[in-house]
Parts: structure tokens; C-alpha cells; sequence
């Protein structure tokens, strides 16, 4: 069994720590006496903006820290708005990535971001994903043993990652973060399983983030009422449902400026219809 607890990087001086309580004596605790930290785990810079990111906001609102893992750099991902398709920002992607993907976390607040230092593997058939140093062609109990290190290290009570049922956007780094994420979850208090990454620590609760299909339908409904054009096509109707799968649902009116503001943070991979739609509230 191989691992590397020490390969993961973070993102430096893009953190927020003001925003949350992290380190403070008031800090809330569980009754371990551990301050509160949920750890949301993501494929991409930009998946942290368009999944759960009000949800992250509120929690830290209220007093309760949060990390982000994000398991590659989304190097093979689009330029989709126009006026970041310029000289510069191509050949400069990853760093551009980078510094989006501070702004983006610093807006939602979590005052942590932890790299799992994996390159993009692109969708199936592209260059990016015959690369031997993608995520999807590492070696997968090294990419576990970089997320127990983190889990470790971070102690959240919380967990959030993707579920198992992905046939609405399979992408192989997608598929991969669910996939990593349960082995982790039973081996972080596992004192058996990669002895090297640190103390064990059990995590309480693992949520996976999900499409509701009643909040797209009723966005789509509410553009269509105010006269707009849709940013929901066929595709997204074609997607299985899963509204009855979901347990929690986190009304997060109060904090949907930050999934905006995270996502505009974006500007290279969020494209140019996104940029400029109008917005308006979920129902
Ligand atoms: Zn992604």
C-alpha cells in the first residue's frame, strides 16, 4: 500500500481566515472538544462554486470552519468566456486556475484549501486523460492516503463529496472523488490503515452533494415567467433524478451572493452566458 501524506499542497495567502472561527477561543466544539470543521471534496477549481456553496457559506456564518480539497488543478478544462480567450491566458492556465480558485474559496469562506496535487484527466478519449499523472490513472490507494492525511490533519465532523450515481456528468475526476472519498472515510479512524498520515480521526457524518431537480424545473419555470431565456436545455432534463434520495436540504437565501460571487471568480471555465444572465433567487 502506497501513500504520500506530505503531496498535498495548499493554497497560500487566499484564505479567510477572519470569516471564520478557526483558532478562536469561542470557537463551537463537539464533545470531543474538537472545533467544528466541515471538509467539502471537489474534482475541479469551479466545482466548489457551483456545488453547495451556499450551504458552506451558511455554516460559516455561524461560526463553523471549513476546508476545501481540491484533487487536481483543472488543467484540461475550456476556455468558455470569450473574453478570456486572449493571448496569456492559455499558455498560463493552471496559475490563472489557481488564483481563481483562491478568490472563489475566500468568497464562500472556507479558510483552508487543500490541494491533492493531481493534473486534470479531461473527459474520455482527450490527451489529458491518457496522462499517467492524472487523478483517474494514479495510483488509487496513494490518492486515498493524501485525503487521510488531510482528514487527519483537518478533523472535520462533516464531510461532503459526490455521490455514486454521477450519470448526469460522469466525468472520470468526478467519478473518481466519490470513489477515494469512501475508502478514506472508514480508513481516517482506521489506526491500521496508513499508520504514516497522522492520529485517526472519525469523521461523524458524510453527506454526498446532489441536483435537486425540483430546484432546476422551478428556476427554469421562474426565467421562462420573467420573459428571460433558460440556461436549462434538454440536457439537464435528461439527467436521472435523484430529489428522492435527499435527506438534508439547506435553505441558503440569506447566503446565495457567495455561489455568485464564487462563480464569476471563475472567469475562464465559467462561460460568458453565466456571466451576464441575469440572477435570480432560488424558489
Ligand atoms: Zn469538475
Amino acid at each position: 500500500m502506497s501513500s504520500d501524506p506530505t503531496s498535498s499542497t495548499s493554497v497560500p495567502g487566499e484564505a479567510d481566515s477572519k470569516r471564520s472561527s478557526a483558532g478562536r477561543s469561542d470557537a463551537p466544539v463537539d464533545r470531543r472538544g474538537q472545533p467544528l470543521r466541515l471538509l467539502s471534496i471537489h474534482a475541479h477549481p469551479d466545482d466548489e462554486a457551483s456545488k453547495g456553496a451556499g450551504a458552506v457559506r451558511k455554516y460559516v456564518d455561524d461560526g463553523i470552519a471549513a476546508t476545501l480539497v481540491c484533487c487536481t488543478g483543472g488543467e484540461a478544462g475550456d476556455i468558455l468566456n470569450p473574453a478570456m480567450d486572449r493571448p496569456g491566458i492559455a499558455e498560463n492556465l493552471p496559475a490563472i486556475r489557481m488564483v481563481e480558485l483562491g478568490r472563489s474559496a475566500q468568497i464562500i469562506g472556507f479558510d483552508r484549501v487543500e490541494l491533492l496535487g493531481y493534473s486534470d484527466s479531461g473527459m474520455e478519449g482527450t490527451e489529458a486523460n491518457a496522462h499517467p499523472g492524472n487523478f483517474a490513472n494514479a495510483p488509487f490507494d496513494e490518492a486515498v492516503g493524501r485525503l487521510v492525511a488531510i482528514l487527519r490533519r483537518e478533523r472535520p465532523q462533516v464531510v461532503i463529496t459526490y455521490g455514486d450515481d454521477q450519470q448526469g456528468y460522469p466525468h472520470p475526476d468526478h467519478l473518481r472523488v466519490h470513489d477515494i472519498s469512501i475508502v478514506a472515510w472508514h480508513a481516517a479512524g482506521d489506526p491500521d490503515r496508513f499508520p504514516e498520515a497522522g492520529p485517526p480521526w472519525t469523521p461523524s457524518t458524510l453527506y454526498y452533494s446532489a441536483w435537486a431537480r425540483a430546484r432546476f424545473v422551478a428556476m427554469h419555470q421562474g426565467f421562462l415567467d420573467a420573459g428571460l431565456e433558460s440556461p436549462f436545455d434538454q440536457k439537464w432534463f435528461d439527467r436521472p433524478s435523484h430529489d428522492h434520495l435527499i435527506t438534508t436540504q439547506v435553505d441558503v437565501r440569506e447566503h446565495y451572493a457567495a455561489r455568485s460571487g464564487a462563480l464569476k471568480a471563475h472567469a475562464t471555465p465559467v462561460s460568458y452566458t453565466h456571466l451576464t444572465l441575469p440572477t435570480i433567487s432560488p424558489v
